[in-house]
């Protein structure tokens, strides 16, 4: 009869009974061991008794974790003796041939069940296998290297009888090799790289002159290698008075561990290095966005709690980074970036100092923050940041050529009340923004004003998008007026946007909500067509209105758009309409005449018959001596210079001579802004072709100017009528 001893911590002890063919040995759903019990879900191993032959076997199903038999895991089945001892997990099975011994003689050579578990098990027959196992189970998972060494340590030392067993990294050695009882051999063990025994005369003995009795103390090393490369070494000694010394057993005990060990340590070592990876740049070795935003988080937490505690966030953002990585390519933009790197870091390190920490990061691209924290948290931030530009200002040499980058800063701060780290990195872009719009190479503060002047801008440039779809776009035209014959002339196209929710936008409101190419030459597009079919219609419609043209604005965009040419010829063939009768007005300010493309593009719509007016005259870059080489028809003087007629003799003498140099040119001249009778006058008298204003009308909605040219026909164009309306035009001039 063959029975088992079951003995397993925290639980009483048991006896069963084999019976012939298979006892199952499983796991419960808990993990935990059950033998011969049916709630087992995973099997672990199986007994198999075969009563005929008297044979009892023990077999391992590729359990994780083993089965051992007197200390050994075993592969497979293994054979049963009387007493032999199986442990699996943390229970001791004995098996016990009935008719060989009686039950008690075997009891009273059982280990006691103790509570803890490691205590029982190292005490158990298979000491080694645990230990090992331990050893092993130890090194597999850990989270703290140090203590998972110390804990391995300690089970060494029991595995060697040792009195003091440490596992000290090179890094630490470096620090504290003199923690250490015998340097020496540890000197030793890491010149030689090998595994060394030695003794060494026990120091109290020493002291008591007792050397005859040779007390000896004996000390191991081994050193961890990876790749042949020393990370750490095993150290062991046995200091008690006549205590054996280390053998060739030992040795090999601890050698065999040293690979796991080493293993160990390089794992931990790699994980440090992804940790280190996932919150630092490659590029430039700084901390990267995601730790950036774990400090910025804390030192939220921080001052809400605490008002005294401040912070600022730095936000730096490299000026045209694209076009410096497009000319000099990508590996020059990455040396930038490094450059760049190191001259702010430098600056922001020698700036930290006990009260203050300026911590710099790289958000990728061409973005830095620095986030600064302490005592003077927010009112140094301005400072750094114009140091900062000041430090951008000294080239870098890339390559042996100097490469010159400037950056855009944005700032905000703690007193904002921030809750999230998102929301402080949100206001620093905006301020950063607000600096790349002001003209780039400097920094701005943010406040309230900014994030309101931006959610404005989002809300115009969504609804913008669905303006064109929702025909919520309008144009209004305003007559231009012949000064001579007191007729209408022509209409300048002026854009308006009806949005359901703010009421009528002007032009410059949108076009300055939107920085989006696609959807500003949509609403471009749309103009152009939409102002020469109102024209079409009027010609069809109104017959005397067959020789007014039609002014549309054109925008910077539009006129370095290469396919301006074309949706022009589109346009006036959809529409056929004599191109003569379409303007398109453009702005000094464009710098027309430094764009050899723009120029080109010009000469061929003039080319084509199309009537070109240089819009705003007067303002921006003005400079008569290039008006000759403009391919230009006409010139519309500003609305200024119109408002100041008759107040200064500089302005008239101005306006004499763009008239008079106009008309040497052959070109028209347009007055602009024309809100009084004397204006007027004051335009007539200098010969001005055409005039526009309030003062003859508003921009007017299409069918308003249908109603005007049905219904007033002293503004018509008709030349027999020319001389007598003229007298009377400054009584009752206003059309509206
Ligand atoms: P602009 O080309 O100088 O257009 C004349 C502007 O002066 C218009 O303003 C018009 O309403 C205004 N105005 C007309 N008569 C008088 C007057 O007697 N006194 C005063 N003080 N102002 C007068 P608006 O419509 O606000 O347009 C502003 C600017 O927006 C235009 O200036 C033009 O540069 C641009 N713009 C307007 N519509 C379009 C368009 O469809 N496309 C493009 N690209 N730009 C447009
Ligand atoms: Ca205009
Ligand atoms: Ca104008």
């Amino acid at each position: 009869m063959w029975n088992l001893l079951i003995q397993a911590p925290n639980e009483e002890f048991r006896e069963v009974e084999f019976q012939p063919g298979v006892t199952s040995v499983g796991r419960s759903l808990f993990n935990t061991i059950c033998i011969m019990d049916e709630s087992a879900t995973r099997e672990h191993a199986k007994f198999t008794f075969d009563k005929e032959n008297d044979l009892l076997f023990v077999i391992d199903l590729n359990s994780t974790n083993g089965t051992f038999v007197n200390g050994k895991m075993i592969k497979g089945s293994s054979r049963l003796e009387h007493e032999d001892i199986i442990r699996i997990g943390a229970h001791l099975l004995t098996v016990v041939k009935s008719d060989m011994q009686n039950k008690s003689q075997a009891n009273d050579n059982w280990v006691q069940v103790k509570p803890v578990t490691r205590e029982l098990m190292i005490e158990s027959l298979d000491n080694y296998a645990v230990l090992l196992h331990e050893i092993n189970e130890r090194l597999n998972v850990f989270e703290d290297l140090k203590e998972t060494l110390a804990d391995v340590a300690e089970l060494i030392r029991r595995l060697i009888g040792a009195d003091n067993c440490q596992i000290t990294t090179l890094e630490d050695l470096k620090t504290g090799v003199d923690s250490l009882p015998n340097t020496k051999i540890v000197i030793e063990t890491i010149r030689e790289n090998s595994a060394a025994i030695s003794s060494f005369p026990l120091e109290d003995d020493a002291k008591n002159g007792n050397n005859e009795t040779s007390s000896y103390g004996s000390v191991l090393s081994a050193p961890v290698t990876i790749d042949k490369e020393i990370v750490a070494v095993i150290y062991a000694s046995r200091s008690t008075p006549g205590a054996k010394g280390f053998n060739h057993r030992d040795l090999s005990l601890i050698v065999g561990i040293i690979s796991q060990v080493g293993l160990a340590i390089q794992r931990k070592q790699i994980e440090i290095e992804l940790i280190y990876q996932a919150s630092h740049d490659p590029v430039t070795g700084l901390p990267n966005r995601n730790m950036f935003m774990d400090h910025l988080r804390e030192l939220i937490d921080i001052s809400y709690g605490d008002s005294e505690s401040q912070f600022s966030v730095i936000f730096i953002d490299i000026d045209n980074f694209k076009i410096i990585n497009d000319s000099y390519g990508h590996l020059a933009g990455d040396e930038l970036l490094r450059l760049i790197s190191a001259r702010c870091s430098k600056y922001i390190s020698e700036l930290s100092s006990e009260t203050t920490t300026l911590e710099m990061a790289r958000f990728g691209g061409d973005e830095f923050a620095i986030l600064l924290s302490g005592e003077a948290g927010s009112q140094i931030a301005s400072p750094i940041a114009e140091e900062i530009l000041r430090l951008l200002d000294v080239p870098f040499e890339i390559a042996g050529q100097d490469v010159y980058a400037t950056a855009s800063i944005g700032i905000t701060d703690s007193s904002m009340k921030y809750q999230q780290p998102e929301h402080v990195l949100r206001d620093a872009d905006i301020a950063m923004y607000q600096a790349k719009e002001s003209g780039k190479a400097l920094y701005k503060v943010y406040d309230r004003a900014m994030h309101k002047k931006v959610l404005h801008k989002l809300r115009m440039s969504s609804g913008l998008r669905k303006a064109i779809d929702h025909e919520e776009l309008v144009l209004y035209y305003q007559p231009i007026i012949s000064v001579k014959h007191a007729v209408i002339v022509g209409f300048e196209a002026l854009l308006r946007w009806n949005s359901p929710e703010m009421g009528l936008v002007y032009p410059e409101q949108i076009f300055n909500s939107s920085d989006s190419t696609s959807l500003l030459n949509s609403i471009d597009f749309w103009v152009l067509e939409r102002a020469c079919h109102q024209l079409a219609d009027w010609h069809k419609s109104i017959p005397e209105s067959n020789n007014l043209f039609m002014s549309v604005n054109l925008s910077t965009k539009q006129v370095r758009n290469p396919n301006l040419v074309d949706q022009v010829s589109h346009v006036l063939k959809s529409t056929n309409l004599n191109p003569k009768m379409l303007w398109l007005e453009i702005t000094e300010s464009n710098n027309i005449k430094d764009s050899k493309a723009t120029l080109e593009m010009l000469t061929e719509l003039r080319s084509q018959n199309v009537h070109l007016s240089l819009d705003d005259f007067g303002t921006g870059f003005s400079s008569l001596s290039y008006l000759p080489l403009l391919p230009i028809d006409s010139l519309k003087i500003d609305k200024s210079f119109i408002r100041r007629a008759g107040q200064s003799p500089d302005g008239d003498k101005i306006i004499k001579t763009i008239v008079t140099l106009s008309d040497n040119l052959n070109l028209l001249v347009v007055a602009e802004g024309v809100e009084s009778l004397e204006q007027f006058n004051y335009v007539r008298k200098l010969n001005c072709d055409m005039a526009q204003g309030f003062y003859f009308s508003k921009p007017l909605i299409a069918d308003d100017i249908s109603t005007l040219l049905q219904t007033k026909p002293h503004w018509r164009p008709n030349p027999g009528k020319i001389l007598q309306e003229r007298e009377a035009l400054p009584i009752d001039s206003r059309m509206y």
